[in-house]
C-alpha cells in the first residue's frame, strides 16, 4: 500500500484499542505512515480468554492474536518493540526507550490501564498473582498445577471468571469480596445475588463483607488474614480489585486527565493532533454527557473505529451503546448498556432455569439488559438499549414477551 510520508499516525500501546485504530485507519483509506509501539514482549494479543479458557487445565498456554500473522505486512503498519518514555507536544515528537524519536502528525494514546495494588502488607508475596497479561497468565497457570487451596480477593469480573476456572480444575476455591455484593459496580443487585448463589451452589466459597487485612507467609503456605480476624489458608491467591487508567505518560506530557485521558466526544484531547482511545480515555457520555471511563473489548474496539473517523477529519459524535460479557465456568453474562443502582428491574424468564434477562428501567425508559445466557436477548438488547424506548415493567414481565420480537419489529422513534 502506498503511504504519504508527510502524514504519520503514532499509536502508544498495542492492544485492541491502538490495533483497531490501525485496522479502521487503513480502512478509512489513510495513506500516511502508521506506527504502533509496544511494550509488551508478546505479540499483540486478546486478553479475554487470560481468566478463562487459557486458565483450563487442558489449555495449550498459547495465547490468541489479536490479528493474524500478515496483518502488518498487508496494512502496511509497523509494530515497533518498545515502550514510549517521553512525548514533546510542541515538536510533535514521541521518544522510546532506545532513544529513538518519532515525529508524528497524530498521535494516539491506547495505554490502556495497569492493576490497581493491594493495599496491605504480604501483596508481595510470592504466591500472590494479579492478572493484566500474558505473563501474569503464564505465571498464574504454572502456579494453578500445584495448587490446592486458592483465595481470590475481590468478586469483580476477573475475580469470579478465576474462581469458576480454578473450581473447575478442582480446586478449593474461597472468595473474599468486601462489599455487600459480587460485581457491583456493574451489576443489578438481582443479578449480583443470582450470581452470588450459583457461585456458592458449584461450592465456591463466597464471602461477602469481608475484607482483607494482611497475606502471611507461614510454614505451609500462604495465610490471608480478613479486616474481620478470619484466616484463610491458601496456595496460591489471586486479586482482582480494580484498574488504573495509564495516564502518566499522557500527564507529563501536560494532556488533560482526570480518571483518564480527557478526550471530546471526537476523542480528541486538549492537545491538537492528540487522541486518546480504550480503557485509558475519559470521555463524554453520548446522552447524559458525564465523563464516562469503560473497560470493555467494544469500547476499546468502538473507540478505535472512531478515532480513525476522527483523524480523517469526520469530527461526529461518539456514541455506541456499550456492551460486556465476562464467563464464569458455565455462565455467559451478557450486558447491555450501563445500569444504575435507582434502576427498576424487571426479570424476563426464568431464573431457576439459569438463562433469563433483567431489563433495567430509568424512569420508564429502557436503560440497560443484563442476560444470563441468553445471547438471543443480548443481541436484541443491542439493538434497543439507547434509543429512549418506554417500557411499562407490566409489559416486560409478561410471559409472552420477547426483546427479539421486539428489536425485530422495529422501534417508534420517542417523540
Ligand atoms: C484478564 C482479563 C479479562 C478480560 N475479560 C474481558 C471480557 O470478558 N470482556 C470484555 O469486554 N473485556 C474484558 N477485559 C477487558 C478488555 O480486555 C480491555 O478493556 C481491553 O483489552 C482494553 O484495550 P486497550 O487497548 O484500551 O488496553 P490494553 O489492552 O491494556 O492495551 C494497552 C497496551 O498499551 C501498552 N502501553 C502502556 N503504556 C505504554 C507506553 N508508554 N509505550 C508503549 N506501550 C504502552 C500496555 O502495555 C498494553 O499492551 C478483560 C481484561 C483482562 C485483563
Amino acid at each position: 500500500m502506498p503511504t504519504n510520508a508527510v502524514e504519520h499516525t503514532v499509536i502508544i500501546g498495542a492492544g485492541q484499542a491502538g490495533i483497531q485504530v490501525a485496522d479502521s485507519l487503513r480502512a478509512e483509506g489513510y495513506a500516511g505512515a502508521i506506527t504502533i509501539l509496544n511494550d509488551e514482549a508478546a505479540f499483540p494479543y486478546q486478553r479475554p480468554p487470560l481468566s478463562k479458557d487459557y486458565l483450563g487445565a487442558d489449555s495449550t498456554g498459547t495465547a490468541l492474536p489479536l490479528r493474524g500473522p500478515d496483518f502488518f505486512a498487508a496494512k502496511d503498519v509497523t509494530l515497533h518493540a518498545g515502550a514510549a518514555v517521553a512525548v514533546d507536544t510542541a515538536a510533535r515528537s514521541v521518544t522510546l526507550a532506545d532513544g529513538t524519536a518519532l515525529d508524528y502528525t497524530h498521535l494516539v494514546f491506547a495505554t490502556g490501564a495497569a492493576n490497581r495494588p493491594l493495599p496491605c502488607p504480604g501483596a508481595a508475596l510470592e504466591g500472590v498473582h494479579a492478572l493484566r497479561t500474558l505473563d501474569d497468565a503464564e505465571r498464574l497457570q504454572r502456579s494453578l498445577s500445584s495448587a490446592r487451596r486458592v483465595v481470590v480477593i475481590g468478586a469483580g469480573f476477573i475475580g469470579l471468571e478465576f474462581a469458576a476456572a480454578a473450581r473447575a480444575r478442582g480446586l478449593e476455591v474461597t472468595v473474599l469480596e468486601f462489599a455487600a455484593r459480587p460485581m457491583g459496580r456493574a451489576l443489578s443487585a438481582t443479578a449480583s445475588d443470582w450470581f452470588t448463589d450459583r457461585h456458592r451452589a458449584d461450592a465456591i466459597d463466597l464471602r461477602l463483607n469481608e475484607g482483607v487485612a494482611a497475606i502471611q507467609q507461614d510454614g505451609t503456605g500462604l495465610v490471608v488474614e480478613s479486616s474481620s480476624g478470619n484466616r484463610y489458608p491458601a496456595d496460591l491467591v489471586l486479586y482482582g480489585v480494580g484498574v488504573l487508567p495509564r495516564t502518566e505518560l499522557a500527564e507529563a506530557a501536560g494532556l488533560a486527565t482526570d480518571n483518564g485521558i480527557l478526550v471530546d466526544s471526537a476523542l480528541r484531547t486538549n492537545v491538537e493532533g492528540v487522541l486518546a482511545v480504550g480503557d485509558c480515555a475519559s470521555f463524554p457520555h453520548a446522552s447524559t454527557g458525564s465523563l464516562t471511563r469503560l473497560e470493555s473489548v467494544q469500547n476499546a474496539t468502538d473507540h478505535g473505529r472512531h478515532a480513525a473517523r476522527s483523524i480523517m477529519g469526520h469530527n461526529g459524535d461518539y456514541a455506541e451503546t456499550p456492551w460486556f460479557w465476562s464467563t464464569q465456568g458455565s455462565i455467559r453474562l451478557q450486558i447491555a448498556g450501563i445500569s444504575e443502582p435507582t434502576d427498576e428491574p424487571v426479570v424476563l424468564g426464568d431464573p431457576a432455569t439459569g438463562k433469563f434477562s433483567i431489563a433495567l428501567l430509568r424512569e420508564g425508559v429502557l436503560a440497560a439488559v443484563e442476560s444470563v445466557n441468553s445471547a438471543a436477548d443480548h443481541i436484541a438488547a443491542r439493538k434497543l438499549v439507547g434509543r429512549g424506548l418506554r417500557l411499562d415493567p407490566e409489559t416486560l414481565a409478561d410471559p409472552g414477551f420477547s426483546l427479539k420480537a421486539l428489536a425485530k419489529a422495529g422501534i417508534p422513534i420517542p417523540a
